[in-house]
């Protein structure tokens, strides 16, 4: 009995000290697990430095690319595009006039009344429609049919006062934001597909012939007379509203940048072209890539699982389709390899893009002590409930280092832009204001990343120069841009004229 119970004893302080043990092995497991959480975040930091140094090798490596591109056909991952708009509006625009933004998860379709120097836009309405999923990588019909359809809804939607003149057709500004070798100002052939559309159909097609097929078949009676990008329209648009723009920027879904060249600057093997006055440059700059751009394990994995592998490696870095991926993928390695969020990985967070932009940046926007948009965000959208504050900490740490790497390298390609047109030195003389367009969703609605992005180009710039730059959001200019430059293309501007 009593050797039973000395044997019990024993057994017992075995056992607390094997207890014990487990204990003290936990937590020097879950302090180096910690560690390697820290360390993973450590050289995330690293790896996505952007010190001005290395900002000014990105800006001056975008000047480079933009020389080449202009220079040859395939002379530089940027395309540097002709767009043929080279009467930009200049406010004597009237009558009606639709247009019809494709670029991303949404498409609109609005209608303006221009009524010249006087009136400008007199009214305008528009309608947006998302795109379903299953039509991104359908066929070019099945795509075409579904934009038709709803533009003939809205046409039909017609109010007082905005109907076209009798016996005119009506006229289209079409906002197709893909890489396009335009042909004229009206038409032009789909290079490839981006953000995510796949429709192998549509490539090396006329976007335009697509589109007006498919508007036939859907009795839309409506011609094209305008093909722009959303950079295009938006620069377009800018010059109506906001005087002196010489570039326009897109930070959306995707990114591009378009700017307005001087004609006798484009080499001649871009066709016949005049050779005098200006043309707008749709450089296709989400394509830009460099040495110099400061590349991660996870933007390699990322572009390598993409749709559109090796291709894009700038927009990868910076859109809002990717931000937030971004941090998803980093979050993984976190959880696989440091248990960051328990013993096992969330099943969830292994889902590619279930973590999207908007949602990274309400997370790091959130001011809470106790960071509750972070954990009911983490809750929400990637099945992880009760995290720690050390744990949220964390999270907002690398959604601040992934969208300041994406905004500073924004700023370097801007930079590059100011300096292929020479604006980054004062120049005797000239005292008017240039103008930068600013538009899309990543832009409009990360207070963060804009920030981030307008100090770093203020940085780069320095002072003097910074005061001769503005940068200005440019609200829906892509839209209303192509309505103004189907009117300034408009069929029947030399019946009027005469
Ligand atoms: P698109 O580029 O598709 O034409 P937008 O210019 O409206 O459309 O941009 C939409 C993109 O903007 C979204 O894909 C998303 O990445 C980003 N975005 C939208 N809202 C927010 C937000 N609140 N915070 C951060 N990014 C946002
Ligand atoms: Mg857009």
């Amino acid at each position: 009995m009593r050797k039973a119970a000395v044997g019990a004893t024993v057994i017992c302080a075995a056992a607390v000290c094997a207890a014990a043990a487990v204990v003290v092995r936990q937590r020097m497991k879950s302090s180096s697990k910690w560690a390697r959480a820290m360390a993973i975040l450590k050289e995330l930091d690293e790896k996505c430095e952007t010190p001005l140094g290395k900002l000014r090798q990105v800006a001056d490596a975008m000047t480079v690319e933009m020389h080449a591109g202009l220079a040859s056909e395939g002379g530089s991952k940027l395309k540097m595009l002709i767009s043929y708009v080279d009467n930009l509006p200049t406010g004597d625009e009237h009558g009606l006039f639709y247009a019809l933004d494709l670029g991303g998860t949404n498409f609109r379709v609005l209608r303006v009344k221009l009524g010249g120097k006087e009136k400008g836009v007199v009214q305008q309405e528009f309608d947006e429609v998302s795109i379903p999923p299953e039509l991104m990588v359908g066929t070019s019909e099945e795509l075409f049919d579904y934009i038709a359809a709803a533009l003939a809804k809205f046409v039909a939607t017609e109010g007082e006062g905005l109907h076209p003149e009798p016996n005119r057709q009506r006229e289209l500004g079409f906002t197709f934001s893909f890489p396009v070798k335009q042909t004229s100002i009206a038409s032009g052939t789909l290079i490839r597909w981006t953000k995510g559309f796949s429709i192998e159909d549509t490539v090396g097609e006329d976007v335009v012939a697509e589109l007006t097929k498919a508007m036939k078949r859907k009795g839309v009676d409506m011609r094209v007379t305008a093909l722009v990008n959303d950079t295009v329209g938006t620069l377009a648009g800018g010059r109506y509203t906001k005087g002196n723009v010489i570039a326009a920027v897109i930070l959306g879904t995707g990114t591009n940048a378009a700017y307005v060249e001087r004609a006798s600057a484009i080499p001649k093997w871009h066709g016949p072209l005049p050779r005098s006055g200006e043309m707008v440059i749709n450089m296709e700059w989400g394509n830009f890539r460099s040495s110099h751009l400061p590349l991660t394990e996870y933007d390699i994995a990322l572009d390598e699982e993409s749709l559109n592998p090796g291709e894009q490696i700038y927009e990868k870095m910076i859109s809002g389709m990717y931000l937030g991926e971004m941090v998803r993928r980093v979050l993984c390695k976190m959880a696989e390899e440091a248990s960051f969020f328990g013993d096992t990985v969330p099943p969830k967070l292994k889902t590619p893009f279930i973590l999207r932009t908007p949602d990274m940046s309400a997370m790091h926007h959130d001011t809470s002590p106790d960071l509750k948009v972070v954990a009911s965000k983490l809750k929400d959208v990637l099945g992880i409930p009760n995290t720690s504050l050390k744990v949220r900490k964390v999270i907002v740490d690398i959604c601040d280092i992934i969208a300041s790497r994406g905004a500073c390298l924004s700023a370097a390609g801007i930079l590059g832009i100011i300096k292929k047109l020479g604006k980054d030195a004062l120049k005797q003389g000239e005292n008017q204001k240039s103008v930068i367009a600013l538009d899309g969703g990543l832009f409009e609605h990360y207070a963060k990343f804009r920030e981030c992005m307008e100090d770093s180009l203020k940085e780069l710039l320095g002072d003097e120069i910074a005061d001769t730059i503005v940068v200005e959001h440019s609200n829906d200019g892509s839209g209303i841009g192509a309505a103004l430059l189907a009117a300034s293309h408009s069929q029947y501007l030399e019946e009027e004229e005469s």
